[in-house]
């Protein structure tokens, strides 16, 4: 940990040096909120989000917050080790054509719905999620769907000698919209309540005793199971690819983790709603997955259960840059050369993909250096090929 900084009632835990202001006012909000339990941790790869920051850890025990889950609910990153020690550039490009072919990537979705069974199972009714009831036929099209941006598949070469597949997606347009109904809903109700948190902080609260929060706690923890069965889908076609082009291949088990989310769990002996926004759990053993960015390495990781970090570490290297900045300050030229001169396969070609070229994003070998006391590194990974959504 890097610096304790402490306000009017709570303490901001840093993982970093340098913060951006626009993130720094959103963790000092977040740790002057009544219902804020021990600290606001903060990890090394933050920016600034809606209402808190990405890269931001908050426990609670009496309050959900729809805003520190963030609006992709249950996004996360999908990582397998194959038996191959290599694939050759024709390979590569076989396995990219298969991968266009049968997953939909950017805002595409499936033609036909896939089928219910492979939908999570609810713990209450359907009928009684109010948004995903609606949703529900429109998400059987989106399940095994990439998304855009930010979103990725990746083959990668890791230093232990083996070729590795990683797909990062999350709960899609289903996600979305449960994460915008409750925090709406949020902010009516507080208002309604005459809550004392300022609007502008984008932090309205539903209490986990209440009705709006449990059906809220129902529906997040249906699109976290979402964004997993989603990522599991589209790895299964990507192995597909791969065996189209060699065979035979193994395949180890899948990790498969969620970085925005809000989970009860126990921390300094007492059960709260951990919200990770843009944050991995990292309880001691755990594997968790550390991605960089377009043409940089990402870390496959151990957790170290640390509990000032309520056992977490950052979800990926972080933005530097917002989208719109990138596509103005970013050189395209030299931006496609520093992954070209690498041999990668990569998906920048216009201006307007370098809203997700490495430039934009924070050095990852510095994320690490700063998250040594809450994971270790068990395998780095190189980028092989890279397609985007
Ligand atoms: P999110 O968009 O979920 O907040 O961030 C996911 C993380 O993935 C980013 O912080 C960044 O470090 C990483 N990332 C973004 N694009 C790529 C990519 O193309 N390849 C890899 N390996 N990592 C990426
Ligand atoms: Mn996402
Ligand atoms: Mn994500």
């Amino acid at each position: 940990m890097k610096q304790i900084i402490t306000s009017e009632k709570t303490k901001i835990k840093l993982w970093l040096d340098d913060i951006d202001a626009g993130a720094f006012a959103q963790a000092k909000n977040l740790a002057n909120l009544p219902f804020v339990f021990k600290h606001v941790a903060v990890m090394p790869d933050a920016h600034q989000g809606y209402g808190m920051p990405i890269g931001g850890v908050m426990a609670s025990e009496e309050v959900v917050i729809p805003n520190a889950v963030g609006v992709d609910i249950g996004c996360g990153m999908c990582a397998v080790r194959t038996s191959l020690a290599t694939l050759s550039t024709e390979q590569l490009k076989g396995v990219l054509t298969e991968i266009r072919r049968t997953i939909p990537l950017g805002f595409k979705h499936h033609k036909r719905g896939q089928d219910r069974s492979l939908m999570p199972k609810s713990a209450i009714p359907l009928d009684e999620l109010t948004v995903i009831a609606r949703e529900y036929q429109s998400a059987l099209t989106q399940l095994g769907t990439l998304g855009g941006g930010n979103h990725f598949i990746e083959i990668q070469k890791g230093n232990d000698g083996h070729v590795w597949l990683m797909v990062h997606s999350g709960s899609r347009n289903l996600g979305f919209k449960v994460a915008n109904y409750y925090n709406r809903l949020a902010m009516e109700l507080n208002r309604q309540w005459g809550s004392k948190i300022p609007p502008n902080w984008q932090l309205a609260f539903l209490p986990i005793s209440s009705a709006a929060g449990q059906i809220y706690l129902h529906e997040m923890r249906f699109c976290v199971e979402f964004a997993y069965a989603n990522r599991k889908m589209m790895m299964e076609r990507v192995k597909e690819a791969v065996l189209s082009v060699v065979q035979p291949v193994f395949f180890e088990p899948m990790i498969n983790i969620a970085h925005n989310y809000a989970a009860m769990e126990v921390h300094f002996g007492k059960n709260v709603m951990v919200h990770r926004k843009g944050a991995t759990r990292a309880q001691v053993g755990e594997i968790g997955i550390v991605p960089g960015s377009q043409g940089t390495p990402s870390y496959i990781v151990r957790g170290k259960g640390n509990k000032e970090s309520f056992e977490s570490c950052a979800h990926g290297a972080g933005r530097k840059m917002g989208r719109k900045q990138a596509q103005r300050q970013l050189d395209l030229e030299r931006e496609k050369k520093r992954l070209d001169d690498q041999g990668i396969i990569h998906a920048i070609r216009s201006v307007s993909d370098l809203e997700e070229a490495a430039g934009a994003y924070k050095d990852i070998d510095a994320v690490i250096e700063n998250q040594l006391d809450l994971v270790e590194v068990l395998v780095e990974l190189r980028p092989l090929a890279v397609i985007k959504g």
